[in-house]
């Protein structure tokens, strides 16, 4: 519906390898923006910005800024951070300037060659897709940063940062430009919003593999965590990652390493040559932490071949005011967690018993979801905008993340093309396949991307693709226990080692001492019995339950019974009965068969260690 939706497709890998080498012709090429930011006063967690924007003569110009940031799926708005946007000729006289949508400004000319348009930016939101500025550093991303012009041309867009006082460093995925430091270059504005920076002081480590520099940047290691055993393990990740693919696609990777407070923004962003992680700077301090950062490394950094390069079709080129839609985020997101597990284990990172629990955590996240049978991995990528990323108390009972299943079915996937071609084939050939054919700049479709499954396992899958992309069947465990020579722990029957314990189901939370329900699944008896969220339970039988003393209330009943709950809904007393039930016993763990035949050994040994 915008202009920007019909812009020309720019930026595949290859060109990008070499930007820098090849210019394009001067007479067709439209003329940069360029940009200086600075931070005049940093502890008010303003960024200063000003764009000299080339008019092509025009009597006015519109300026564009993104509403959504690649890789996260929700409109966000970034315009509503921006403030005093003013327009001058470059001799200084002033220019009107009208906003006249949420996110785009008109700006008159006087017929100017270019125009200075200068705004600022407030930036204090933790989180990898937003800025924040303060006393010590700056974190920019381009999307809520940098306005552009509403023409979509390919235009090279500069960037000059004026560091704070005492800030030394500056770090980005960008290229850099000749004339002193602080300063750089994307060909074009999908680069520019592609390309997170950092400025301060951080701890950088470096390392190459391939020749191919790479850097290791961390915002806010206070003594704590622990850098150089990270650069160390991500180099091993890193080496690992380009042996399965074959190749690095880019000359330099810059991996962004935000260090938090505990319970402030977390996760991570991919970019074409750097990422944008986020974690609590104490995760390097317990094994589990730290596996899961690596893990995050290990996913953005996969990102880099499987969505930034190889990528469902709609995914660019961007309308970056636009939700763009796309069924393919379970390959996307979720087969690159499948990824960045196996990664890490064939690495040498991880045991075989971390791999396989995180496998199982997966099943047992997809299995105990009751959305699963409601929403399909295909509709659930299709709605991330609305239903993903803007989850509710409801949400479990009627969406399934494409993280979770997509990993799930990354798994299957593999196993069945591994068990059809006796172990000579797999996954890892689908997905350098599928690089080959489709990594330019056009894209797969749903359709492309499952005949090279087809292709490579020389499978006929058109009932799976059914049934466990389009539908909601449950999925068939069956060949993936099969091929691997693997089972489901078995768990002991309730009731063999202590009685069965009376459950309801419901998930709460204590509120200063009170017991208040915040989700109540399907299939649960909290469900049948009618329980709200929000109910504040008083009392069971009569007797009056608090926040810490559930546990030890459930302990006196037997499942079978039936209780009344006295709760307070929106203010109002009321009694509910419930008949309490038994909690399923944990069911979706793997483990190694020890009854597993030396076919499945090899074949189990071809999955999990790297093959040359
Ligand atoms: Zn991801």
């Amino acid at each position: 519906m915008h202009p920007m939706a019909a812009r020309i497709p720019v930026l595949l890998w290859a060109v990008f390898m070499t930007q820098t080498a090849i210019p394009a012709p001067a007479q067709t090429a439209p003329a940069t923006i360029r940009y200086t930011v600075s931070f005049p006063a940093p502890h008010t967690h303003y960024v200063e910005v000003t764009a000299v924007v080339p008019t092509d003569g025009r009597p006015e110009v519109e300026l564009m800024m993104a509403v959504w940031t690649p890789g996260s799926y929700l409109v966000r708005e970034y315009a509503r951070n921006v403030e005093e946007v003013t327009a001058a000729t470059d001799g200084g006289r002033a220019l009107q300037v009208d906003k006249f949508d949420k996110n785009r400004w008109r700006v008159a000319t006087g017929g100017a060659p270019s125009v200075e348009v200068r705004y600022r930016v407030y930036a204090r939101e933790m989180s990898v897709r937003t800025n924040w500025v303060e006393t010590d550093f700056a974190m920019l991303n381009g999307a809520p940063t940098f306005m552009t012009l509403a023409d979509g041309l390919p235009r090279p867009h500069e960037v000059v940062i004026q560091p704070a006082p005492g800030w030394q460093t500056s770090a980005t995925g960008l290229a850099e430009m000749p004339g002193g430091s602080h300063r750089y270059r994307a060909p074009d504005f999908d680069t520019l919003v592609d390309s997170p920076i950092v400025i301060g002081n951080p701890a950088v480590y470096e390392f190459t593999v391939d020749d191919t520099p790479h850097f290791l940047v961390n915002v806010g290691e206070a003594g704590v965590f622990d850098g150089a055993r990270a650069v160390g393990d991500l180099e091993i990740l890193v080496r690992e990652h380009r042996r399965m693919w074959g190749m690095l696609p880019y000359d330099k990777f810059v991996f962004l390493n935000l260090l938090t407070l505990v319970n402030e923004g977390g996760g991570g962003l991919e970019h074409k040559n750097s990422t944008m992680l986020m974690a609590n700077r104490w995760v390097t301090r317990t094994r589990q932490t730290y596996l899961s950062w690596l893990g995050l490394a290990s996913h953005e950094f996969f990102h880099t071949w499987n969505i930034k390069r190889l990528r469902p079709v709609e995914l660019g080129p961007f309308n970056y005011e636009d939700e763009v839609h796309t069924r393919s985020l379970w390959m996307a997101e979720g087969v690159t967690d499948y990824y960045a597990d196996l990664a890490l284990h064939r690495a040498g990172l991880s045991t075989r018993e971390e791999l396989l629990d995180g496998l199982s955590n997966h099943v047992e996240g997809l299995q105990t979801t009751p959305g699963r049978l409601v929403q399909s991995v295909e509709e659930a990528s299709f709605d991330a905008w609305i239903k993903y990323y803007r989850p509710n108390e409801n949400s479990a009972n009627v969406t399934i993340s494409y993280y979770t299943k997509g990993a799930v079915l990354g798994f299957l996937l593999d196993a069945r093309i591994r068990a059809a071609t006796d172990g000579a084939r797999s996954l890892d050939d689908v997905m350098r396949a599928a690089f080959q054919k489709f990594s330019g700049d056009r894209g797969f479709t749903p359709d492309e991307f499952r005949a090279v499954v087809e292709q490579v396992g020389g499978l006929n899958l058109a009932s799976f693709w059914d049934g466990a992309l389009e539908g909601t069947e449950e999925l068939d465990y069956g060949e993936v226990l099969e091929t691997f020579g693997l089972r489901f722990r078995p768990v002991q029957a309730p009731g063999a080692d202590r009685p069965g314990r009376a459950w309801l189901g419901m998930s709460t939370r204590d509120n200063a001492g009170r017991l208040v329900v915040t989700q109540v699944r399907r299939g649960t008896p909290a469900f049948a019995a009618g329980l709200n969220v929000d109910d504040e339970i008083l009392a069971m039988n009569g007797f009056r339950v608090r926040a810490d003393q559930l546990t030890a209330q459930l302990g006196r009943y037997q499942p079978g019974d039936t209780v009344a709950l006295l709760v307070a809904r929106r203010d109002v007393l009321m009694t509910i009965e419930a008949v309490f039930g038994t909690e399923s016993p944990r069911q979706w763990r793997f483990e190694v068969s020890p009854d597993a035949t030396d076919t499945q050994q090899q074949q189990r040994d071809r999955w999990l260690q790297p093959q040359a």
